[in-house]
């Protein structure tokens, strides 16, 4: 049976750059031991107290149908959090709760741009963007930011491609590339924005894990509200990646639209999870710092080791769970290398090319290993860089 062009060409022409992923799991499926680097999941699972709180929750009847919008709780917790952060009013009228912030990406994409629409987004990018904005029908294009400048994006590149385009998706801290925008990247976004008439998507869920610079939330800018629908989520703030609960804050006419969207496909997001997602955020920030910290520290271990050697280059993450490494040097891609690096040396790297062009001739490195290991599996993976740059020259 011939099923939709939409759903059968999510992946463009090319592959979904999880082939690494699949090729280290099918090697632990073998029962080899495996160094996995790949994916952004914390190495600790969710809390037990707010596991506690979930259990509680269900126990005391939250099992059916929650408001679809999400509970009025949640919702008031996350626009008071919003607006102590950004500066900007913003109540429950301007938030939606979203079975996580993937499902928040794809919801606001669907809000704001028609069939055949131009949809921005930077590269490198988290690797669901362009298929994200196929399953609504628009058509992804790409604007790259260079290794070179530790990957802000050129709001002059953006503005070359915005004009006819109806939105732009950003996301800082950056998955993959660990950078911060500073607040002339995001002011200079805010203006081509303004210019061209665009959507702005923010996608923020890893704000609450930055190590240097600080974090600009675009709405806070002025003439931003109306036009920017800002992702949060719990899952990388909390370690509750399973939960499913994240949020779109938008203006309310368009949290209006988002609720008819959502009545008429996920129907929401469970109470209990949302009970879990209130108890968890009302733990304050010093639980986020203490979530976030492994990564900051494991961020330092990585460019203390790749300080030490010449062959492979680290663009310094400021921000979020993961460590780009420049492995250009040994004249191989970034799959290849990491093809290689699995075979030989059972260690999963996610290749660059995975994230887009721009990241080509990387590797992406998820710090959600223990501290020692981490710091063996990369020793390891710059011997072996060394090794063949070296052979190269
Ligand atoms: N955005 C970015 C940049 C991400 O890295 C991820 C998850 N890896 C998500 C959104 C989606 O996360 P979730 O759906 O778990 O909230």
């Amino acid at each position: 049976m011939r099923q939709s062009r939409r759903i059968s060409t999510l992946n463009g022409d090319g592959d979904d750059g999880w082939g690494l992923f699949l090729a280290a799991r099918r090697m632990i499926g073998d029962g080899i031991a495996v160094v996995e680097l790949t994916i952004g999941e914390h190495d600790i699972g969710t809390d037990a107290r707010i596991l506690d709180a979930m259990h509680a929750s269900a126990m005391a009847g939250n099992t059916g149908y929650a408001m679809v919008p999400g509970i009025d709780a949640l919702r008031d917790h996350v626009a008071a959090r919003v607006q102590a952060r950004s500066g900007v009013a913003t109540t429950r009228d301007n938030v939606m709760i979203t079975p996580g912030g993937q499902a928040a990406l794809f919801m606001a994409h669907h809000a704001t741009c028609d069939e055949g629409d131009r949809a921005l987004y930077i590269d490198p990018y988290y690797a669901t963007y362009p298929g994200t904005i196929r399953s609504v029908g628009a058509v992804p294009v790409a604007v790259q930011a260079e290794s070179a400048t530790g990957f802000q994006p050129d709001p002059d590149n953006i503005a070359a491609a915005a004009p006819g385009a109806r939105s732009l998706l950003i996301n800082s801290p950056n998955n993959p590339t660990g950078a911060v925008y500073t607040a002339e990247t995001m002011e200079g976004i805010a203006r081509v924005v303004e210019d061209h008439d665009l959507w702005l998507i923010s996608d923020e869920v890893y704000d609450t894990q930055v190590w240097q610079g600080r974090h600009v939330s675009p709405r806070s800018l002025p003439g931003m509200a109306e036009r920017t629908l800002q992702v949060g989520s719990l899952s990388k703030s909390h370690a509750m990646t399973g939960s499913r609960c994240g949020w779109i804050v938008a203006p309310e006419d368009v949290t209006g639209h988002l609720i008819q969207l959502a009545t008429n496909t996920n129907y929401g997001v469970a109470g209990f999870v949302q009970s879990a997602g209130l108890f968890a955020l009302e733990l304050g920030a010093a639980f986020e710092a203490e979530i976030a910290a492994p990564f900051r520290r494991r961020r330092d271990i990585v460019l203390d080791l790749v300080a030490r050697q010449q062959a492979v280059r680290a663009i310094p993450a400021q921000g979020a769970m993961y460590a780009m490494l420049d492995i250009r040097a040994t004249g191989m891609s970034g799959e290849a290398f990491g093809m290689a690096l699995l075979k030989d040396h059972h260690i999963a790297v996610m290749p660059g090319e995975s994230f887009g062009d721009a990241a080509a001739g990387h590797v992406r490195l998820a710090l959600t290993v223990d501290d020692e290991r981490l710091r063996e599996a990369v020793a390891v993976l710059l011997d072996f860089a060394g090794k063949i740059a070296e052979a190269q020259a």
